[in-house]
């Protein structure tokens, strides 16, 4: 980051979520050269990133976006409006007729919840597709992994064999994590051996996110070259919907220490919290970068650094600073845009980030939260 970057973060109320939309831009660029180059469409998955503020821009780079929730197919076709699909592991009867007003595309993930809503479907002119379950995956994390042992995630082979696809315009499979472009051709590889047979009678095949495209040593060629490939052979539309990808790397959460307490070691609690705002901190679980923080011990001054929520684990992990931490520093935790906003929640009480974005020119306040916000969903 540069300095006055830093120093413009180091002067913002907090906690706060600030998304630096030139970052984003930067992202969405390299999304488009895919597209333009591949001749796939890419869709943002609202799962990872649902700030819907950014919209208009993401918009002016990718095809659409993809739910996997009413509310998600909702906020998408009324703040972007453009490509809204669906995927869900069921649709609600007292729901499908708003989620159909909505998308243009819906996977199901079953053969049964496909027949279910078929009818309704064709009519309104969505284009179906089933979610299809490779039973291949490189994800070595249980919780993230759609292929583990008895998935409820799509729909084996074996239970596609002999159903009735009538009407089926696609298949969709999402098998990937923070992956790069060879775990999709090793996927790639599978897919077509186990479901090659029905690609002669579907329009297009989405593969799902979990591509790390946006990352510094993502194959991009590599994608580019397979999404072509695959295009030539089968004749396809292709879609991507990454969440993580549009977003990676495009903001910070900025928060404050409160106070530094002393149990063997020093502890700074902060005015953040992992349980209430960054939850993948403790559910992936893994350990956030901070600018001018360093590994535990690396340099002189080693803190944990912790929520103050009253959850004993409510821990971010132990960083090392050149400088002593004091009350009222700024600390810029790294990566925070996407899963963040999200997943948050009020937890004890505490409230939620404030919502910012950042330019060359200033730092703007998109949205803050306050006691009505905590209270109305309490009662
Ligand atoms: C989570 C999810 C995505 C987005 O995944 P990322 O890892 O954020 O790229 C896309 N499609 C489906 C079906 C998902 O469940």
């Amino acid at each position: 980051m540069n300095i006055e970057d830093i120093q413009k973060l180091s002067t913002i109320e907090t906690p706060a979520y600030v998304v630096d939309t030139r970052l984003l831009e930067k992202n969405l660029k390299l999304l488009r050269e895919v597209q333009d180059k591949s001749g796939c469409k890419i869709l943002l998955a609202l799962k990872g990133f649902s700030m819907h503020q950014a919209f208009p821009l993401v918009g002016n780079y990718l095809e659409g976006i993809t739910s996997s929730s009413l509310f998600e197919a909702r906020l998408g076709y009324e703040y972007m409006g453009k490509e809204v699909h669906i995927y869900a592991p069921a649709y609600k009867d007292s729901e499908i007729d708003e989620i159909m007003s909505y998308c243009g595309h819906m996977v199901f993930n079953s053969v049964a919840q496909y027949h279910k809503f078929r009818d309704k479907a064709l009519d309104l002119g969505i284009e179906c597709g089933i979610r299809i379950n490779p039973e291949y995956s490189e994800v070595e994390t249980e919780i993230y992994d759609p292929c583990a042992t008895n998935s409820r995630l799509g729909t084996t082979l074996q239970n596609l064999e002999d159903a009735d696809l009538e009407g089926l315009s696609g298949l969709h499979f999402h098998t990937m994590c923070e992956q790069n472009s060879d775990t999709l051709e090793r996927t790639l590889k599978v897919v077509e051996e186990k479901f090659s047979h029905l690609f002669d009678k579907i329009k297009w095949i989405n593969f799902g996110g979990g591509h790390h495209i946006t990352r510094p040593n993502y194959d991009v060629e590599k994608l580019i070259n397979i999404i072509k490939k695959f295009k030539e052979k089968y004749n396809l539309e292709v879609y991507l919907e990454p969440g993580e990808a549009i977003a990676l790397n495009t903001g910070y959460l900025v928060a404050e220490v409160l106070d530094i307490v002393k149990n063997n070691m020093n502890i700074a609690i902060l005015d953040t919290s992992a349980a209430c705002h960054m939850p993948d901190v403790l559910e992936m679980p893994y350990r956030p970068e901070i600018e001018n923080g360093f590994l535990s011990s690396e340099k002189e001054y080693t803190y944990r650094l912790a929520g103050h929520t009253c959850l004993a684990g409510d821990v971010i992990g132990d960083y090392s600073f050149e400088k002593p931490l004091k009350v009222g520093d700024k600390l810029i935790f790294k990566d925070m845009a996407h899963y963040t906003m999200v997943k948050n929640n009020t937890f004890n009480g505490v409230n939620l980030p404030s919502i910012m974005v950042m330019d060359d020119n200033d730092i703007t306040l998109v949205k803050s939260f306050n006691f009505d916000d905590y209270k109305s969903r309490l009662s």
